[in-house]
């Protein structure tokens, strides 16, 4: 986006090479290379069960990998779920959104945003309260702080889930889709939020099927087709004029 720059000379904050992912004897990625620099937005887009998620949760470590090498934030994850310290490392870096927006439902709205920078990073009371207000007003939730996931809306409750992610200051937000499980009219509100974000300058990965939001949040948009990214560019080239024929023909089907 024009008021946003990227610096495509800095370190990568992904750098994924040759990355193999089996379940089984389903190979899900193969040869995934996939280089993030700071402040871009890369939007994956993709058939269920093309890999979209398995991608995404290779690189906070939620999966673990067959063969490839994987550095996020310079600390190298290795295939097999080994060197745990990397793994925590980059576990505290990326915050993560989900479809399902995964709250604890046996705490408040400001304690689900507290929690982990009081336990993962000693932050005092005070200081995570303070934290919790400020993000959550920033997703316009500021009223609710007081009240419990199920007493909100699907569209609060993922603005909650947002704001709890950026209470750990990420590096790094990966959102796998995260307006998929709302209703209609909640889905701009959500949109909404990781526009500012995106506007702020955080590097965001973003599987979505919201194409709108796609061409206008993305610097970058990636097609993966049965595990392979067969296609990507600048969200106009990928879009109005996809050189792939898969591109095209998934194109048509969603657009
Ligand atoms: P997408 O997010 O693009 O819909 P996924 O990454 O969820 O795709 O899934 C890719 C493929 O891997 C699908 O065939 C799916 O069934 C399979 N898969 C995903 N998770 C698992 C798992 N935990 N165990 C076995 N197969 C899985
Ligand atoms: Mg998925």
């Amino acid at each position: 986006m024009s008021d946003r720059t990227t610096d495509s000379t800095a370190t990568p904050i992904v750098k994924m090479e040759k990355l193999n992912k089996n379940f089984g004897s389903l190979h899900v990625l193969k040869d995934v290379d996939l280089s993030v620099t700071p402040g871009e937005v890369v939007v994956i887009i993709g058939a269920s069960g093309s890999g979209k998620s398995t991608l995404i949760r290779c690189i906070n470590g939620l999966e673990e990998f067959q063969s490839g090498a994987l550095e996020v934030d310079g600390r190298r994850l290795e295939p097999d779920g080994r060197a745990s310290k990397a793994l925590q490392q980059i576990r505290t870096e990326v915050g993560m959104v989900f479809q399902q927006f995964n709250l604890f439902p046996h705490l408040t709205v400001r304690d689900n945003v507290t929690l982990a920078p009081r336990k993962v990073r000693n932050a005092s009371t005070a200081e995570a309260r303070e934290t919790a207000d400020r993000l959550l007003d920033r997703v316009g939730i500021a009223n609710q702080a007081e009240k419990y996931p199920s007493q909100l809306s699907g569209g609060q409750q993922q603005r909650v889930a947002l704001a709890r992610a950026l209470a750990m200051e990420p590096r790094l937000m990966l959102f796998d889709e995260p307006t998929s499980a709302l209703d209609p009219e909640m889905i701009g509100e959500v949109l909404d939020a990781m526009r500012e974000l995106a506007r702020e300058g955080m590097t965001m990965v973003i599987v979505t099927h919201e194409m709108t939001f796609a061409r206008e949040v993305a610097d970058r948009v990636i097609y993966i087709h049965q595990g392979e990214i067969v296609e990507e560019g600048a969200p106009e080239q990928v879009f109005d004029n996809p050189q792939h024929e898969r591109t095209q023909s998934f194109l048509s089907r969603v657009l």
